[in-house]
């Protein structure tokens, strides 16, 4: 367990080097347009706040990889923060190391300072042991708060290296929930746990299942991936997509499943399609004979039923990838049913957590946050974790 800012002592008048994750997306007149990691972080800055604290916001956007490019500029970033909390908060101009102390000695208890684009200085993302940026950035904090999970399996400066040196070093509240939620799912699950795993290769999903293979009760296979498990056992996937060098690997984890009383659990029949757009001739078939000329895009009826009667005696559920190409509408169907029924279930008391990129703009898409127990806010991150990897941003901050 790690310490969260909950453990400090007495904060006021402190200055708090705090990593956030604000890289939200803009329009061209650099007009956020959705504002749900600016929200996410709000917890944390008013619970520092509320404590007197002083406040000095480090974060990226884009990738401006280490060059000053006007256009990765937090400031409009800046501006929203102040519009949306009612208060004045100070953007730093100038750099760390020259001249952003001097600007932050203004900042006065309770007020929230915004560091300029983090990536603009080489030495964030630099992958050597030189700790110099760190030093320089540790100096504007008496203590240092990550609440990026977002940016936590990255080795950066502002994510990780800082945190060696300014001490305390704690999560914030978002952060916090994130381990919370994540770790209570994957190491200390009510069963039957049960985890849908989908997305389009099984190449980028391995650690994924060889991880969730040792912890859960069922495993649900759905989308692009699982042609490649029916194309390893004999079944005819017609143009669907299917990684060939990556059977043997399919092959090994339903072994492995067998050996571990895992229930895998996959679609019997598809809906297929001729053209990719949505456009041509769609129709549901059988999984194993799939015509040519066609490619698996959704699960289809008799299939979400199954995973729905799965998800429904589930306790514990986690969910890592869309089940069907459910950004075409068309295709959508498996992936809102698979959804609903996590929602169900969660109604029903189950813990639930969308975690990664995909399933969880699917799950914003057809449901709204607080339908589920978690939603990540971390993609790369959340993967990771599910891996079981240790995240750098995470493994830096102090022991509880
Ligand atoms: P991933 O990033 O690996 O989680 O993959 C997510 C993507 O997989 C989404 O954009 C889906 O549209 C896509 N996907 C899911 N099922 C299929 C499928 N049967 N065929 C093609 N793409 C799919």
């Amino acid at each position: 367990m790690k310490k969260s800012i909950h453990d400090l002592g007495d904060i006021k008048g402190k200055r708090a080097l705090v990593r956030v994750d604000v890289n939200v997306p803009m329009d061209e007149n650099k007009n956020v347009t959705d504002d749900t990691r600016i929200r996410a972080i709000l917890p944390t800055l008013q619970f520092l706040k509320d404590k007197g604290a002083k406040i000095i916001l480090m974060a990226h956007l884009g990738r401006p990889k280490g060059e000053w490019k006007t256009e990765f500029s937090l400031e409009p970033v800046a501006k929203y923060m102040s519009k949306l909390l009612g208060e004045d908060v100070l953007f730093v101009k100038s750099p760390v190391g020259k001249g952003a102390d001097k600007e932050l000695e203004a900042l006065k208890d309770g007020q929230i300072a915004l560091l300029e684009n983090i990536r603009f200085y080489k030495e964030e993302e630099a992958k050597d042991d030189d700790m110099t940026f760190a030093e320089e950035l540790a100096k504007l904090g008496d203590f240092y708060v990550n609440d990026a999970f977002g940016a936590a399996h990255r080795k950066h400066t502002s994510t990780a290296k800082v945190a060696h040196i300014l001490k305390p070093a704690v999560s914030g509240l978002l952060m916090e929930k994130e381990l919370r939620c994540l770790s209570q799912a994957l190491d200390n699950p009510v069963r039957p746990f049960t985890a849908v795993v989908g997305g389009a290769k099984v190449s980028s999903k391995i650690g994924v299942l060889e991880n969730l293979i040792d912890k859960v009760d069922n495993l649900i296979i759905g989308g692009g991936m699982a042609y490649t498990f029916v194309k390893a056992n004999g079944g005819k996937i017609g143009n669907s997509i299917c990684e060939d060098d990556q059977m043997d690997v399919a092959k090994a984890i339903e072994k492995k499943a067998a050996d571990k009383g895992v229930k895998i659990v996959m679609a019997t029949d598809v809906l297929a399609t001729d053209d990719f757009s949505g456009k041509g001739t769609n129709k549901v078939v059988d999984v194993k004979n799939i015509p040519d000329g066609f490619e698996g895009v959704d699960a289809g009826p008799e299939t979400q039923k199954a995973f729905a009667e799965v998800l429904k005696n589930s306790k514990t559920i986690l969910m890592n990838g869309p089940v069907g190409a459910f950004e075409n509408p068309a295709f959508a169907n498996g992936t809102k049913a698979v959804l609903q029924a996590i929602v169900d279930a969660t109604k029903n008391g189950a813990v639930s957590v969308i975690g990664g990129g995909d399933s969880v703009s699917a799950a914003k898409q057809f449901f709204k946050a607080e339908d589920f127990t978690h939603v990540s806010t971390g993609g790369g991150a959340s993967l990771e974790f599910i891996e079981g990897k240790v995240l750098p941003g995470v493994a830096a901050l102090d022991d509880k």
